[in-house]
C-alpha cells in the first residue's frame, strides 16, 4: 500500500503555543492548575494533561478563588475574564493570536456601529468567545439558508467575520450568499480563516483525488479535523476521522492501493506515526511524502505566563 503522507499537517503554531503555555504553567505553579475548556481540542493532548495534574473547567466558578486559569487557543469572552478578575484568579491567556484577531475586528466594527455576520458554528468555543465582545451586534450565520433567512429592521451596516477553522468552500458558498442578499456588506480586512486550516485543506483537496481511502488524525471535536474529511469525501475519496490507530477499522482497508493521511491541526504526530507503523507492519505501507506548502508561523507565549515566569524567579 502506498502511504501519501500530506504536508502540512498537524500542530500549528497555536496549538503549539498554547500547549507549550500548560507545560510552563504547570511547572510554575504546578498542580491545581485550571484551564478553561479543552486546551485543544484533542482527546491525547487533553488526557495527557489531566494526567499530569491540569483540572479542566467549562465554568470559571469551578476555579477556586485565587487559583491558577489558563485561557484555551480558541479564546473567551470579556465575561469570562470578568468573573475570574472577580475570584482574584492568575489569568493565562493562551489564545492563539489569529482568533484574537478576529476579537478584535468584531470589537471595531461593533464600536463603528456595524452589524456583525458571524460564519461559524454555534456553540463552538472559539464562536462563543468571538460573540461575548459584541453580543448585541453579532449574529452567527451557518449556512446560506440561514443568510436566506435574514432581516434586518435597523438601518445599521453589515459587516462579516468568520470563524478561523472553516471549510474555505463552505464559507466562500455563505460569504457569496451575504454579498448577493447585502451588496454593501464590509468584509474583513483579511481572510479570517487561518494559515493552518487553509494550507492543510489545500494539501488534502490537491492529494485526495490520487487516494482510495483518506485518514485524518483528529477528534470528533476537533473543527479543522472534521472539516479535512469532509474535503476528501468532496474530492469523492471516503475518509474517516479517527482518534488513534486503535480506530482504525481493518474493513476500511480492503482493496486500498493508495491511502491518504493527514491530521487535524491538534493532533500529536506521534499517533501519525502511530498509524503509519501499523500500515508498514500489516499492509506493506511504503511512505510517499508530500509537501504542498512549507510553513514558518511561530507565536510568542503569552505575555501573562512570561510576566508569571518572571515574578518566579
Ligand atoms: S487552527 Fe489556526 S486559529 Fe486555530 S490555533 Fe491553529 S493557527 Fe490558531
Amino acid at each position: 500500500m502506498k502511504i501519501l503522507l500530506a504536508n502540512p499537517r498537524g500542530f500549528c503554531a497555536g496549538v503549539i503555543m498554547a500547549i507549550e503555555t500548560v507545560d510552563e504553567a504547570l511547572e510554575l505553579v504546578g498542580p491545581p492548575l485550571y484551564v478553561y475548556h479543552e486546551i485543544v481540542h484533542n482527546r491525547h493532548v487533553v488526557d495527557r494533561f489531566v494526567k499530569l495534574g491540569v483540572t479542566f473547567v467549562d465554568t470559571i466558578d469551578e476555579v477556586p478563588e485565587n487559583g491558577t486559569v489558563v485561557f484555551s487557543a480558541h479564546g473567551v469572552s470579556p465575561e469570562v475574564r470578568n468573573r475570574a478578575r472577580e475570584r482574584n484568579c492568575t489569568m493565562i491567556d493562551a489564545t492563539c493570536p489569529l482568533v484574537t484577531k478576529v476579537h478584535m475586528e468584531a470589537i471595531r466594527y461593533a464600536r463603528q456601529g456595524y452589524h456583525i455576520l458571524l460564519v461559524g458554528h454555534a456553540g463552538h468555543d472559539e464562536v462563543v468567545g468571538t460573540v461575548g465582545e459584541a453580543p448585541n451586534a453579532i449574529t452567527i450565520v451557518e449556512s446560506p439558508q440561514d443568510v436566506a433567512k435574514l432581516h434586518f429592521e435597523d438601518e445599521n451596516p453589515l459587516a462579516y467575520l468568520t470563524q478561523t477553522t472553516l471549510s474555505m468552500d463552505d464559507a466562500n458558498r455563505i460569504i457569496s450568499a451575504i454579498k448577493d442578499k447585502f451588496p454593501n456588506v464590509k468584509e474583513p480586512p483579511s481572510d479570517d480563516i487561518c494559515y493552518a486550516t487553509t494550507n492543510r485543506q489545500h494539501a488534502v483537496r490537491y492529494l485526495a483525488p490520487e487516494a482510495d481511502l483518506c485518514i485524518v488524525v483528529g477528534s470528533k471535536n476537533s473543527s479543522n479535523s472534521v472539516r479535512l474529511t469532509e474535503i476528501a469525501e468532496n474530492s469523492g475519496t471516503r475518509a474517516h476521522l479517527v482518534d488513534d490507530v486503535s480506530e482504525i477499522d481493518p474493513t476500511w482497508l480492503e482493496n486500498v492501493e493508495t491511502l491518504l493521511l493527514t491530521a487535524g491541526a491538534s493532533a500529536p504526530d506521534h499517533l501519525v506515526t502511530g498509524i503509519i507503523e501499523y500500515l508498514q507492519s500489516n499492509y506493506d505501507g511504503h511512505l510517499d511524502e508530500r509537501h504542498t506548502t512549507v510553513e514558518d508561523m511561530h507565536f510568542e507565549l503569552p505575555r501573562s505566563l512570561r510576566v508569571l515566569r518572571e515574578t518566579a524567579v
